[in-house]
């Protein structure tokens, strides 16, 4: 007999360290995890599209979320809110499917308190150095932005301890590979006769 509920998978780490690159090379494969497309404050960027990459909304839309309720977390990053909507989580977790989140380290720590059952995946820069150079090579930051990201991903770093698996995003097949591995190894975990 298998467990009947899904699985909650959050995906985590710095800003910079390559979250949503490795999301994306993981939903590109086959794969029976259902992504948890974020509700977002911030504009939509070209080539995105509403409802695919993100909900997009304005600040008293998202609000009134908040005050509602709608959100199993939520967070401020860069002047925008972003947060994960509470019924997609919920309702596809009793269907008995998986749900994938890729969101920041504030969010993460939030789901925690309310799914400490979840499986929490910290994606761990190969070393600072690289995460700098991995920040400043998105070229739109000044210096002063660059470094309080920095200051920002020593203190994401320190919550690490708090998450279940580490996987370093040295080299993006890899990462996606190791997190493939993780899910199975979930499912067998829970696999009882
Ligand atoms: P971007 O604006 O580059 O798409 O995302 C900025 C950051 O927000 C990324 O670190 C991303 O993982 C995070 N993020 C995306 N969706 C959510 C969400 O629903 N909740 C939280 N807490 N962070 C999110």
């Amino acid at each position: 007999m298998i467990d009947e509920k899904g699985i909650l998978f959050v995906l985590s780490g710095p800003s910079g360290v390559g979250k949503g690159t490795v999301r994306k090379s993981l939903f590109d494969r086959a794969t029976d995890l259902k992504y948890s497309i974020s509700m977002t404050t911030r504009s939509i960027r070209e080539g995105e599209k509403e409802g695919t990459d993100y909900f997009y909304k304005t600040k008293q839309e998202f609000e009134d979320l908040i005050k509602k309720n709608r959100l199993l977390e939520y967070a401020e990053y860069v002047g925008n809110y972003y947060g994960t909507p509470r019924d997609y989580v919920e309702e596809t977790l009793d269907h008995g499917k998986d749900v994938f989140l890729e969101i920041e380290v504030q969010g993460a720590l939030q789901v925690k308190e309310n799914f400490p059952q979840g499986v929490f995946i910290f994606l761990f820069p190969p070393s600072l150095e690289e995460l700098k150079n991995r920040i400043i090579n998105r070229g739109t930051e000044s210096e002063e932005l660059v470094k309080n990201r920095l200051i920002a991903a020593k203190t994401e770093i320190e919550m690490m301890d708090a998450y279940d698996y580490v996987v370093v995003n040295d080299e993006i097949e890899t990462a996606v590979q190791k997190i493939q591995s993780i899910v199975q190894s979930e499912h067998c975990k829970r696999e009882r006769v």
